[in-house]
């Protein structure tokens, strides 16, 4: 077996899919082939990252045992159903895997100083073997403790319970980034609002992420960032003005050199 025709990329996703009390692991993904670029050139796909993610997604995992069996046609999709129910740092591990083909792939990433004054920005190349990788815990809560605190039913709230947010979340979050693509913070209140299952036990509304302080937002979103299972793309770097540069890899961005195959 040899390069393009291997259809059996082995990987194991941070999270995995739980079905009647069993988390399923592991999976087999096939490379990108024309007929994914196809795909997720299609209208649908267009500005938003997330559904051209899912596109592919569905077209390249060839086997999940316990969810999915092999497929018989390797460019069949599989149902959608499956990619929107995969957490986002398993959709954002299968991704890397697809797209680090070569052992130079890199990607680049653009992230602004997050000071309002300041328009610098700073372009990051990474490689897969730069990036830790860390299995999510179903047993250590996932929590964080706002500072400023929100009134939720005229009581001040602290403790967020999170959650990973689904790849159908993902996808609508794309689609809200396509409508407000210059409005970060509409991306962040919806972000929260997914992120968040509840504020000291209390259900929340995009109106109490509204009323959170800008302060808590941002801690709460870099706490987000940097705690995600999976391959840690989160990065942080001091602008030369001081303030943070803050944001996460873009996953979509791998590309390398391709390797010369002899023939003879
Ligand atoms: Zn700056």
């Amino acid at each position: 077996m040899s390069g393009n025709h291997v259809i059996g990329m082995e990987i194991n996703l941070p999270v995995g899919i739980e079905k009647d009390g069993v988390i399923y692991k592991k999976l087999t993904l096939d490379r990108k082939r024309g007929v994914d670029d196809e795909n997720m050139s299609s209208s649908e796909c267009e500005n938003n990252g997330q559904k051209a993610s899912s596109i592919l997604l569905r077209r390249a995992i060839q086997e999940f045992p316990g969810i999915l069996e092999r497929k018989p046609n390797p460019n069949q999709l599989i149902p959608e159903d499956i990619v929107l129910e995969m957490t986002e740092p398993d959709r954002a591990t299968c991704i890397v895997e697809i797209l680090s083909q070569y052992p130079d792939a890199v990607t680049t990433t653009t992230i602004p100083c997050q000071q309002q004054t300041c328009d610098l920005s700073y372009t990051f190349s990474t490689n897969k073997k730069d990036l830790e990788f860390t299995e999510f815990d179903p047993d250590v809560p996932m929590q964080f403790e706002l500072n400023d605190g929100v009134i939720i039913n005229g009581t001040e709230c602290f403790i967020c319970e999170l959650r990973l947010l689904t790849g159908l979340q993902t996808e609508e979050l794309g689609e809200i980034g396509k409508i407000n693509a210059k409005n970060l913070p509409i991306i962040q209140t919806a972000n929260l609002f997914y992120a968040i299952k509840s504020i000291d036990g209390l259900p929340i509304t995009k109106d109490v992420i509204r009323n959170m302080t800008s302060d808590d937002r941002i801690d709460l979103s870099t706490y987000i960032m940097k705690n995600t299972p999976g391959y840690n793309l989160f990065i942080e770097e001091k602008c030369s003005c001081g303030g943070e540069v803050i944001g996460v890899i873009d996953v979509a961005n791998f590309s390398g050199t391709r390797r010369k195959t002899k023939k003879k």
